[in-house]
């Protein structure tokens, strides 16, 4: 009888115990959700949010950060008057368990709202609605339906909406099908595979299709999965509703202003968005617009010892020599200067051609300068790639050159790392973070290409077309080319 007294008076003492410790749990992890409330967010003067390190939501662009996700969040804390803090989770797994944990006031990472993840967070209003599309390289066969997915390799990111898509198919309609997760890779990554051939398919959503179908001509999508999704923001489920409400307010303000509608054009948009046009495009604006600014590109070559020409193609790339012309990114002017570095270069008004011409070009031979122990050519392509991408983006691709034996400052070596950016497992370890790193590769290109052009029209009689051997440059040597040698591809 002692005995099963005892037994019970230990059990009570136990019992008594957990309820305690469950009672401390839970007020900590309130307490900690708590300082995400609308006061303490006022009072402290920060919100702290998390993200992902992808194109539609937050990465480092030239000399600033950007993504929709980025945009959108640091309007809110405008919104607010506070100040944002980011943070950056590495997978969507982590993400979720920081938001519920109540460590951030909120993620704000392109999630689609799933009845899954509403077990564990608390979603907002919509943003926005997409699709999940499923990716393919042309030239392959075209996926038609659900069965064509069958003996394919199909890789998504783990932890994913796409994820959870094929977890249902597969508890319905599929049973055999079969895919990879992967939580080393996002979604720009995947689409690359897709491109480069080492994977049949992915599946992305729409918004991120529209911001990365333009960087991979092979790729594109047959069919769309399931119904329309929308993306929200997720709040931890311990917090008051405070801040959610104020997000509310946040969101019906921005839709009825049209400010949410412009940040998606800017960021999803096909109109705004430079393409690349073919040859004959290139010579008709030459003929059309270059008159008007030549003057002013010969003017700054002379300035900063450059070539002319060379001023006049970064300008075509950039904006097709319209002056007005803007990016998504919020770049404007015929130089597509970024806010930061017009008031760097002391250009007062990025829409004036002139200060545009001038602030641009000021900017190539500074960046020029910093690179001025490589050997030209690959100093002007170098230089170029760093006026596309950012500076640190460049240095972080050498250091990658470096570690797997090529030579930083070679532009062929660089071009071929550059692209790994993009990558998890390569940006994760570098000091900028993730870049569209396949950009500067082609933005280089294209410049050479354009360059290439306005020297073969200076020549009063062209007379590469009888001996050029093809991928040969138009230069000849007696072109007058000074500054830069031949503007051939440097293998
Ligand atoms: N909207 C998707 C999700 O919430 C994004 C996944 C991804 O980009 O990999 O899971």
């Amino acid at each position: 009888m002692q005995q099963h007294l005892a037994n019970k008076q230990q059990w009570l003492l136990k019992a008594s115990f957990t309820l305690c410790l469950l009672c401390i749990m839970v007020v900590l992890a309130m307490s900690s959700g708590s300082r995400h409330d609308y006061d303490d967010i006022v009072e402290s003067g920060v919100l702290k949010i998390i993200t992902r390190n992808s194109p539609t939501t937050y990465y480092q662009d030239k000399d600033q950060v950007s993504g929709f996700e980025y945009e959108l969040a640091q309007m809110f804390a405008q919104f607010l008057g506070v100040k944002l803090e980011v943070t950056v989770a590495d997978t969507l797994d982590d993400l979720i368990s920081e938001v519920e944990a109540g460590n951030v006031a909120f993620a704000a990472a392109g999630l689609t709202v799933t009845p899954k993840r509403s077990e564990r967070v608390r979603f907002a209003s919509s943003y926005l609605d997409v699709k999940q599309k499923l990716v393919y390289r042309l030239g392959k066969k075209r996926p038609k339906t659900l069965k064509d997915l069958l003996g394919k390799t199909l890789v998504v990111t783990a932890h994913s909406s796409h994820a959870q898509h094929l977890h249902s198919l597969q508890q319905t309609d599929l049973p055999q099908l079969t895919w990879i997760e992967r939580d080393d890779a996002e979604v720009s990554e995947l689409v690359q595979m897709v491109e480069n051939g080492e994977i049949d398919y992915t599946i992305v959503d729409s918004n991120e299709f529209d911001a990365l179908a333009g960087f991979y001509p092979n790729v594109t999508s047959s069919m769309e999965l399931g119904e329309t999704q929308e993306l929200a923001w997720a709040f931890s489920k311990f917090s008051d509703n405070s801040l959610l409400n104020k997000s509310r307010e946040f969101f019906q303000l921005m839709r009825e202003t049209g400010l949410l509608s412009q940040l998606e054009e800017r960021y999803y948009g096909h109109l705004n968005q430079i393409d690349n046009v073919g040859t004959l495009t290139f010579l008709r604006q030459a003929d059309e617009r270059l008159h008007r600014y030549q003057e002013l590109f010969q003017k700054e070559a002379v300035n900063h010892d450059v070539d002319w020409r060379l001023l006049a193609a970064i300008g075509y790339q950039e904006s097709h020599w319209k002056a007005r012309a803007r990016s998504r990114t919020g770049v404007r002017g015929l130089m597509m200067l970024t806010r930061t570095t017009a008031k760097e270069m002391g250009v007062k008004n990025r829409l004036n051609a002139e200060q545009s011409i001038k602030g641009g070009s000021a900017y190539f031979a500074k960046l020029k300068k910093r690179f001025d122990h490589i050997n030209e050519p690959d100093r002007t392509w170098i230089a170029l790639a760093a006026y596309n991408v950012g500076a640190g983006h460049v240095r972080d691709a050498q250091k990658i050159t470096e570690k797997q034996g090529g030579d930083p400052e070679r532009w062929m070596d660089l071009k071929e790392r550059l692209p790994l950016l993009a990558q998890k497992k390569y940006y994760k370890n570098t000091q900028f973070g993730f870049a569209r790193g396949y950009e500067p590769v082609e933005y280089v290109q294209n410049i050479r290409r354009f360059y290439d052009l306005l020297v073969w029209r200076e020549q009063p009689e062209p007379t590469y077309s009888a001996n050029m051997d093809e991928g040969e440059s138009f230069l000849t040597a007696d072109s007058g080319f000074k500054t830069i040698p031949p503007l051939t591809e440097v293998k």
